[in-house]
C-alpha cells in the first residue's frame, strides 16, 4: 500500500453533509446527547470565540491548513511509518474539527442560543494556542503531535521496502491484529477509517497510537472536569478559564478539583498539582489557585493600598484597570516571596499569571486548613499560636519590611499545629503613607482575639504596635497613640515630598527616624 492509498482512504469525505458521523465506526458523537444549561452554552461559546480570535491572531497559518488541502508528502519524509500515522492523525482530527465547526454552525445559524461541539474536538484549541506574555511551561510542553526523536525510528513500515523484501508472515498477521484491537482505544479516539483495508500496523506505530490514545482520553478527561468546575463557578470568565486550562492542559496542574472560598476580590480553587516542564522547579502535590477578580468593582476602594506602595507607584498612573488587578496577583507574589525567605509559614508561590496566582495548599486531601476562628484549640495552643503571631509580625516588619494590612483571625490558617499566613497581596511596608495605621489595626485585630481567647499573655494593641515596630509611642490610650502614628506617617510623607526620598526605615528603639540621605 502506498502513502497517497492510505490518505485517501483514511481521509474523510471534506464535502458538505455529516461526514463526520457516517465516516466514524467508532465515535460518532450523538448530537442529541449533549444537554446544555443555556447559561453554559452562552458562556462557551464567548470562551471559543475569544479562542479564535487569539488564533487568528497568533497563528494564521495553523487555521489555513485546517481548511487547506492534505499534505502532499512533498519535501517530507513519509518513509517513516510513525512519522506518517502521526500525520495521517493530524489532517484526519483537523479535518474532522473543521467539519464539526460547520456541523455547529448549520445548526446555530445566527440562533441567539447556540450548541456547541467542542468536547467532540480533536484538537483541541486550546493546544494549537499561544498569547502574548506567556512564561515557560508553555514553551516546553509536549507536543503530541511531534515525534520525540523522529531520527531514530527505524524505517522498516510497508512504505519503500519493495518487492524483493520478503515479508515475514507473522509480521503482517501481528500487523493486522494490531489494527483489530486499535478498536480498544476510547469510542472519541479517531483512528481512521480502515473499513475494507488490509491495514496492518507495525508495533512500533500501534504503540505511539495508543499512547497517544490514552493520554488524549485523559487529557481530554480533565479539561472535560475542569470545564464542568469552571462552567459552574459564574465567577471565573473566559479568559480566566483559558489561563486554567493551560494550566491543565501543559500538565503542570492535574485537576482541578473545585472552588474552596468565593470572596469580595478572589476567588480560590484547590487543585491537584502535576508536573513541572522543568527539572529543577517541584510542583506541590496539592495547589490553591487564587484568582483575582477581574471585576473591577471589589477593588475600587483598595486603591490607597496599591496607589501610594511606592514599589509600583510609577506603573500605577499608566495602567488600565485590566493591569491594576494583574498587581494585586504580583504584589501576593513577592510579598508571598519575602516571607518564605524569611521562613514564616505561608503558601509557597507556584506561577503567576496574569491575575491568577498559583501557591501551595495549607491543608490535606482537598480539605483547606481552618481559620483561626474556625479553630477550638487548647489553652496551650492558644498561647503558643498567640506567641508564633507575635514572632511572625516581628519577622515581617523587620525581615520582610512589609506591614500584612489585613491580619486577623480570618487570614491565619490552623495547620501542621501551628499558624500560617495567607492573603497578602495588601500588605504594605511600613513606609507606605498609611503602614503605619494598618499595622496599629492588625495589633488590635490579633490582641482582641487572643485576649478573648482567654491568653491573659496576650499584649494589648498598643503593646504589641510597638513590639512589632520598634517604635517606642508612649500614648496610654488609643486616640492619642493614633495621632502619634499619623504624626510619624506625615513626617514621612513631608521627607518624601522635600527629598523626593522616602525614610529607610522607621527606626527602632525609640529613636527618631533614620532618614535615607
Ligand atoms: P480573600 O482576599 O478572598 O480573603 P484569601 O487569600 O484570604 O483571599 O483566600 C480566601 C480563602 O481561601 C482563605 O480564607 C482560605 O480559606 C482559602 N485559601 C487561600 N489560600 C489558600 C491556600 N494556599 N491553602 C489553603 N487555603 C487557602
Ligand atoms: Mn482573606
Amino acid at each position: 500500500m502506498d502513502s497517497v492509498g492510505v490518505a485517501a482512504a483514511a481521509a474523510p469525505d471534506a464535502g458538505p453533509g455529516p461526514a463526520w458521523q457516517s465516516k466514524c465506526p467508532w465515535g460518532a458523537p450523538s448530537t442529541t446527547s449533549i444537554s446544555c444549561s443555556l447559561a453554559d452554552v452562552m458562556s462557551e461559546q464567548l470562551a471559543k470565540e475569544l479562542q479564535l480570535e487569539e488564533e487568528n491572531a497568533a497563528f494564521p497559518e495553523v487555521v489555513a491548513a485546517a481548511e487547506g488541502p492534505f499534505i502532499t508528502g512533498e519535501n517530507i519524509d513519509t518513509s517513516s511509518d510513525l512519522m506518517l500515522a502521526q500525520m495521517l492523525q493530524m489532517e484526519f482530527d483537523r479535518e474532522y474539527d473543521a467539519q464539526l465547526r460547520r456541523e455547529e454552525k448549520k445548526i446555530n445559524g445566527d440562533s441567539k442560543v447556540s450548541i456547541s461541539f467542542e468536547n467532540y474536538r480533536k484538537v483541541h484549541p486550546y493546544d494549537s494556542d499561544s498569547s502574548e506574555d506567556e512564561v515557560d511551561w508553555q514553551d516546553t510542553r509536549h507536543d503530541p503531535y511531534r515525534a520525540d526523536k523522529p531520527t531514530t525510528t527505524p524505517r522498516r513500515g510497508f512504505i519503500g521496502k519493495g518487492k524483493d523484501i520478503t515479508t515475514k508472515h507473522d509480521e503482517v498477521v501481528c500487523g493486522r491484529k494490531n489494527t483489530a484491537r486499535m478498536e480498544n482505544f476510547a469510542p472519541e479516539f479517531q483512528v481512521g477509517d480502515g473499513i475494507g483495508m488490509d491495514l496492518k500496523l507495525s508495533n512500533q506505530v500501534f504503540n505511539a497510537l495508543k499512547q497517544h490514545a490514552y493520554s488524549e482520553e485523559r487529557r481530554s478527561a480533565r479539561l472535560h472536569e475542569k470545564k464542568e468546575h469552571s462552567t459552574a463557578e459564574k465567577a471565573v470568565d473566559p479568559k480566566t478559564r483559558l489561563l486554567l486550562y493551560k494550566m491543565v492542559n501543559s500538565g503542570m496542574l492535574e485537576t482541578i478539583t473545585g472552588c474552596i472560598s468565593t470572596g469580595k476580590e478572589s476567588v480560590v480553587f484547590h487543585a491537584y498539582g502535576g508536573k513541572s516542564a522543568t527539572e529543577d522547579k517541584v510542583i506541590p502535590p496539592e495547589c490553591a489557585i487564587k484568582v483575582f477578580k477581574t471585576t473591577l468593582n471589589e477593588f475600587k476602594n483598595r486603591d490607597k493600598y496599591i496607589k501610594d506602595d511606592y514599589r509600583f507607584k510609577d506603573r500605577f498612573s499608566k495602567l488600565n484597570p485590566r493591569k491594576i488587578i494583574r498587581m494585586w496577583a504580583e504584589k501576593e507574589m513577592h510579598n508571598l516571596t519575602r516571607m518564605q525567605n524569611a521562613g514564616i509559614p505561608c503558601p509557597q508561590v507556584v506561577i503567576l499569571k496574569k491575575h491568577v496566582l498559583v501557591m501551595s495548599f495549607i491543608g490535606q486531601d482537598q480539605v483547606p486548613a481552618p481559620k483561626l476562628k474556625d479553630v477550638t484549640l487548647s489553652n496551650e495552643d492558644m498561647k503558643k499560636a498567640y506567641y508564633q503571631i507575635l514572632n511572625m509580625m516581628q519577622q515581617l516588619y523587620r525581615e520582610c519590611n512589609l506591614v500584612h494590612a489585613d491580619l486577623s483571625e480570618y487570614n491565619m490558617l490552623w495547620h501542621d499545629g501551628k499558624v500560617w499566613l495567607i492573603d497578602v497581596s495588601q500588605s504594605v511596608e511600613p513606609t507606605h503613607p498609611h503602614g503605619l495605621e494598618f499595622l496599629f489595626r492588625d495589633c488590635r485585630n490579633v490582641s482582641q482575639f487572643f485576649q478573648k481567647g482567654g491568653v491573659a499573655e496576650a499584649l494589648n494593641e498598643r503593646e504589641l504596635f510597638n513590639a512589632v515596630s520598634g517604635l517606642n509611642i508612649t500614648a496610654d490610650n488609643e486616640v492619642d497613640f493614633q495621632a502619634e502614628i499619623e504624626a510619624l506617617e506625615k513626617m514621612n510623607e513631608d521627607h518624601v515630598q522635600n527629598h523626593g526620598k522616602k525614610l529607610a526605615t522607621f527606626s527602632s528603639d525609640g529613636d527618631p527616624p533614620i532618614y535615607d540621605e
